[in-house]
């Protein structure tokens, strides 16, 4: 059963990442478009798929979508990165009218079904478009590659597999590589530590550990992703100690992610550590121009390909993508689609000097801001101490700021919605869908408020 459910679901995104409310989006497309063209266009738009760094909308005819493509994408796009940052593509998929709604019908009911049973198998997803084919291999990320490859042709010959690397240079697309080849034969399991940490703590609260335990213990391909998040919590690290034994003494393959290596590990107990270190351990490294630019060209195939149509960026604005986007693969994709999109609508052969122009708010933006220096800015705007504004205290005149500096996270960093929480004192990621919707709805209705947003962005945006 676990394989199985796997096969359709192709997002690695929790419920809880979800944020956008297409309602208040298409009052922003009204705003923004005005009311004729919100009406014979935007209007039809319906959002059937969230994922963490695009969307999938849904079109009635394939006219419809090409107008919109050529008309309106960039500005679309523009808005919707106003609700989340993240946002940095988008696709359409033609639903005929009637079939919309029935559509429609269909994911209200696999959501439902979701949240009602958020059983963990909803979690352990495999996406389809994170495969070894399309990985490109470049010096920085040569060895991981092979022994992932490796991982899949001799189970529990490299065990644990240990990939290390910083943010955003490739680790969970390897790991759901492996998971995908090798989910056909094998009880695949794939899960990020943060996720197995969700479920140990509701086990626990529900009084059902045995069920957990036997969860992850009868995998035979146990993947989990972003270790380093046990970090500090001793009694998780317990459970993950144990559960780890259990799984090599039973023969299964563990592999695993982090940002550093295990010795590297904080609050990490000394004998996990060298549990994590036992079998392989291999590190990926940040991508050369080289591979920068062999990303570029692959990721333009494929929406061409997607799209069934041209893009046509010449190698100077493509080496000049690769040059000046230092920091990861995950930036350098969003960096592209945002040219693309570009070129898109103004159906032109984009020139240097056009691309610098269009990426000098995403370079600034993507670089800049934290949410560290949110929650500086934010309490010194409203003038109380920054320890204030994180503790538990819930007066007004403190829990306002809070709420505020929290919704400015989910809007103008690429975090998530648990890892904000924790960054305000360790709270639960509900508490900030709870602020982003106080806030988005405040600043709409409230002018003192829409106001004092702006101040707080225009502050950041200088720093
Ligand atoms: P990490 O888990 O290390 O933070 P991800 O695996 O999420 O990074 O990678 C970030 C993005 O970059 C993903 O969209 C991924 O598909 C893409 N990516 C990373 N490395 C490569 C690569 N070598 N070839 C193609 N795409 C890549
Ligand atoms: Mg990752």
């Amino acid at each position: 059963m676990e394989k199985n459910n796997t096969s359709s679901q192709n997002l690695y995104v929790s419920e809880e990442e979800k944020i956008l409310n297409w309602e208040d989006v298409q009052g922003a497309f009204k705003k923004t478009f005005g009311s004729e063209v919100y009406s014979s266009w935007l209007q039809k738009i319906t959002l059937i798929k969230e994922y963490n760094d695009f969307l999938i909308l849904g079109v009635p005819t394939r006219f419809f979508r090409d107008w919109i493509v050529s008309r309106y994408l960039d500005k679309i796009l523009e808005q919707l990165r106003g609700f989340k940052l993240s946002i940095n593509r988008i696709e359409f998929k033609i639903i005929e009218e009637n079939k919309q709604n029935q559509e429609l019908l269909k994911i209200n009911e696999i959501s439902k079904v979701t949240e009602i049973k958020d059983s963990i198998l909803n979690y352990n997803r495999l996406n389809p478009n994170l495969n070894f084919s399309n990985f490109i291999q470049g010096k920085s990320n040569d060895i991981a590659l092979s022994y992932s490859k490796k991982v899949c042709e001799h189970v529990s010959r490299y065990n644990p597999l240990y990939i290390c690397g910083g943010v955003g240079l490739g680790k969970t697309h390897l790991l759901n590589a492996i998971g995908l080849e090798l989910q056909s034969e094998n009880n695949v399991m794939f899960i990020s530590a943060e996720r197995f940490m969700y479920h140990f703590i509701k086990s626990i609260k529900k009084n059902d550990m045995v069920n957990f335990k036997d969860f992850f213990r009868k995998s035979s391909i146990f993947i989990i992703d972003d270790i380093q998040f046990i970090s500090g919590k001793e009694s998780l690290q317990e459970e993950f100690f144990h559960t780890f034994n259990s799984l090599i003494d039973k023969g299964s393959q563990i592999i695993i992610s982090a940002d550093r290596a295990p010795t590297k590990l904080d609050r990490v107990q000394e004998r996990i550590k060298s549990r994590l270190g036992g079998g392989l351990v291999v590190d990926i490294d940040s991508p050369d121009i080289e591979l920068k630019i062999k990303i570029i060209k692959k990721k333009i195939d494929e929406i061409q390909n997607q799209f069934k149509e041209n893009i046509n960026l010449n190698e100077d604005v493509i080496s000049y993508i690769a040059s000046e986007s230092k920091t990861n693969i995950r930036e350098l994709i969003g960096v592209l689609n945002r040219v693309i999109a570009f070129s898109r609508v103004h159906n032109k052969v984009l020139t240097v000097i056009d691309c610098k122009n269009i990426l000098k708010d995403v370079f600034n933006q993507i670089r800049v801001i934290t949410v560290d220096k949110i929650q500086n800015v934010v309490s010194n705007y409203f003038n109380i101490a920054l320890s204030d504004m994180l503790s538990q205290r819930r007066s007004r005149p403190l829990a306002r700021p809070r709420q505020i500096a929290m919704y400015l996270s989910k809007k103008m960093t690429t975090r998530s919605l648990p890892e904000i929480g924790r960054r305000f004192a360790n709270r639960d990621h509900t508490t900030v869908i709870h602020a982003v919707k106080t806030i988005s709805r405040l600043s709409e209705q409230d002018d003192e408020m829409k106001k004092n947003i702006n101040q707080i962005k225009s502050l950041l945006q200088e720093q």
